[in-house]
């Protein structure tokens, strides 16, 4: 069994693999990822595609090597985007894709997104694909390498998307992120006035970090749009998956409220729609669903349950928090914060209201910012369960999809553990600040009943 290949096991993860070049991740690992994902997907062709970082190259060219010598056939599509990938995944005749991104990770990190017969590649497929490699129960073959040429195409099915109306200004932010080409070509072939921001693709992200749901990333596009007088701003996360946005006056809108913007146009297509929004969104969002006519579905955090799920409930639409926008309404149903931002284009440009009166118009609350502390792998399982516990004979209200999210007469509160890191994460949402300071002190009691040393909650 000289074949046999062990992963560093902190690679193998809940929605991907990751891990940093040179620590826990080499040009081995993916050439064991190859073999071992092309036993899996058995006959058929593999499409991979990476992302602009110093590593991918090298790694794609590994992994190629690893499917083909497990016969499989490989298209690579190139340097681009996530959902480039995924897009291929449905434009091409192909088995499977695998994505080498390190989404908006720092620069030495890197890993592998993948997908297989249009489901995502997860959880315990991860785990069965490093068992697999450890035994070194690979198939051998010899299948061809070949190449095409994704970019124009993706990005043709996107501006065939645009519908039209009143010209606008945007302003966008690509942070040097591989969806940097995509959106210089997309912008321009919009009407409008466009300014792209950080479009070369350079993965040692020389602006800022390609991660819009962190505030201060936000902070150049915010002043591209002021300079410009634009009517929005739109910002992508490193591979293209997540989206950012901000108004006219700069104000950033959270993913759960872009959905309500987004959930307003499905339904009023798909009336009685189930739209599907994860645990850490607002209670506005699904009232909104709801009052719109549709059918609120709250569902577990992770890109990758968020597709099953749509999947089995025929939702044709779905988004997180996290920027993850999911449109199975006229798309495929997978995460591409390209094609959101132009469902969102076609909502502004349609209409007379600016973006900013349309966040006016939402309902206020106010909240935690996602609030994440320590805890170790071994004791996530046993602090969660004493919270529920300890909420079931207090007969408190609470879905428990996904960690435990309480509603009170104050709005509700969050507790889940991360799948990702070793942190707790929570969060609560009132109308008022003294229900808010109700909710976190009910957060923080049921933490010191779980034995944990709350954090300080603001
Ligand atoms: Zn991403």
């Amino acid at each position: 069994m000289s074949d046999a290949h062990r992963f560093d096991p902190t690679i193998l993860r809940e929605y991907d693999i990751r891990g940093v070049i040179g620590k826990t991740l080499s040009e081995a690992d993916a050439r064991a990822i190859g073999r071992a994902f092309g036993t899996i997907a058995g006959a058929g062709t593999i499409a991979v595609g990476y992302d602009g970082r110093l590593s991918s190259p090298g790694l794609e060219a590994a992994l190629v090597e690893g499917l083909t010598a497990a016969g499989r056939d490989v298209v690579s599509v190139g340097l681009g985007p996530t959902p480039m990938l995924y897009y291929a995944c449905y434009a091409l005749d192909v088995t499977g894709g695998i994505m080498i991104t390190g989404s908006h990770n720092p620069p030495d990190y890197n890993g592998f997104k993948m997908m297989l017969r249009k489901k995502p590649f997860f959880a315990g497929d991860i785990q069965a694909l490093g068992q697999l490699a450890a035994e070194g129960r690979f198939a051998s073959g010899r299948g061809t390498a070949s190449t095409v040429d994704m970019l124009d195409r993706y990005v043709d099915r996107l501006a065939q998307e645009f519908t039209g109306g009143r010209p606008l200004k945007v302003a966008w932010d690509a942070g040097n992120g591989a969806a940097g080409e995509a959106t210089r070509r997309l912008a321009a072939r919009l009407p409008g006035e466009h300014r792209v921001l950080f479009a070369e693709i350079d993965g040692t992200f020389p602006n800022h970090h390609p991660d819009p749901t962190v505030p201060k990333n936000l902070v150049d596009l915010q002043q591209a749009v002021a300079d410009g007088g634009c009517d929005l701003g739109i910002a992508f996360d490193g591979d293209g998956d997540r989206i950012g946005v901000v108004d006219g006056q700069g104000r950033i809108l959270w993913g759960d409220q872009l959905m309500q913007i987004w959930a307003e146009a499905v339904l009023k297509e798909r009336p009685g729609a189930v739209v599907i929004s994860d645990v850490k969104a607002s209670q506005t969002l699904f009232d909104r669903i709801a009052a719109l006519g549709g059918r609120p579905l709250m569902w577990k955090t992770g890109h990758s349950h968020i597709k099953n799920k749509m999947a089995e409930t025929k939702a044709p639409l779905a988004g997180e928090m996290s920027g993850h926008v999911f449109f199975a309404d006229r798309y495929y149903g997978f995460d591409d914060a390209l094609y959101a931002a132009v469902r969102l284009l076609n909502v502004v440009a349609g209409g007379d209201e600016p973006l900013a009166a349309m966040r006016d118009r939402m309902a206020a609350t106010v909240n935690t910012p996602e609030l994440r502390f320590p805890c170790s792998e071994e004791a996530k399982r046993p602090v969660m369960a004493a919270v529920v516990e300890r909420l079931k004979a207090a007969g408190a209200t609470y879905s428990d999809v996904d960690g435990v999210r309480v509603t009170t007469a104050d709005g509700w509160w969050l507790l889940r553990a991360s799948n990702t890191q070793d942190v707790l994460v929570a969060r609560a949402e009132s109308s008022g600040e003294a229900g808010l300071s109700r909710l976190k002190a009910a957060l923080a009691d049921a933490l010191r009943a779980a034995g944990i040393v709350p954090p300080d909650l603001g």
